[in-house]
């Protein structure tokens, strides 16, 4: 290669290359593993830093977290989710003991017994699943979209894509 060619390659202007940032997988970001993150949403706990004073009441819950800020209500709309999450939930504890009553009692069937059971998990169910059901919605919402810049304390990230991008080629 002679010094003219060099030359010439080195005086092409670069032009910068548009690199879509990297997303980094939540449980990366906060150093715990998916079934943690979805275990501490059951448990009605906070899903990124496992923070349990969530709920002031059993209804009333904290907009972020008081532990590492994370907001809960990610995007407007976010609790339909936790509808979601809750109704199968309680359909498929339904599901489970309406077998459970029909194969005891098989070949008769105790048809009292399965309206006091089914009535009850249709009416309690819902109510008793509600903190869980919104934590649990948040963690799995948490797995699907990673943490944006910002979104909770830094303190409580392990990996930020921003700040711990690496350098260089
Ligand atoms: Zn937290």
């Amino acid at each position: 290669m002679c010094a003219d060619c060099a030359e010439g390659v080195d005086s092409v202007p670069m032009e910068p290359r548009r690199v879509p940032r990297k997303q980094i997988p939540t449980p990366v970001q906060v150093d715990a593993r998916p079934s943690v993150i979805l275990l501490r949403g059951l448990a009605a706990r906070c899903p990124a830093c496992g923070s349990r004073h969530i709920f002031s009441q059993f209804f009333r819950m904290k907009d972020r977290c008081p532990r590492c800020s994370l907001k809960f209500e990610r995007v407007e709309g976010h609790w339909i989710g936790s509808l979601g999450v809750n109704t199968t939930v309680v359909f498929g504890a339904m599901l489970v003991a309406l077998m459970a009553i029909t194969l005891t009692a098989f070949p008769d069937a105790n048809v009292p017994l399965m309206l006091v059971v089914e009535v009850s998990l249709a009416l309690l169910g819902p109510l008793l699943f509600f903190p869980a059901s919104r934590m649990l919605w948040t963690a799995i919402d948490l797995l699907m979209r990673p943490l944006a810049p910002g979104e909770i304390d830094p303190r409580f990230v392990k990996v930020d894509p921003y700040r711990d991008r690496p350098t260089g080629p």
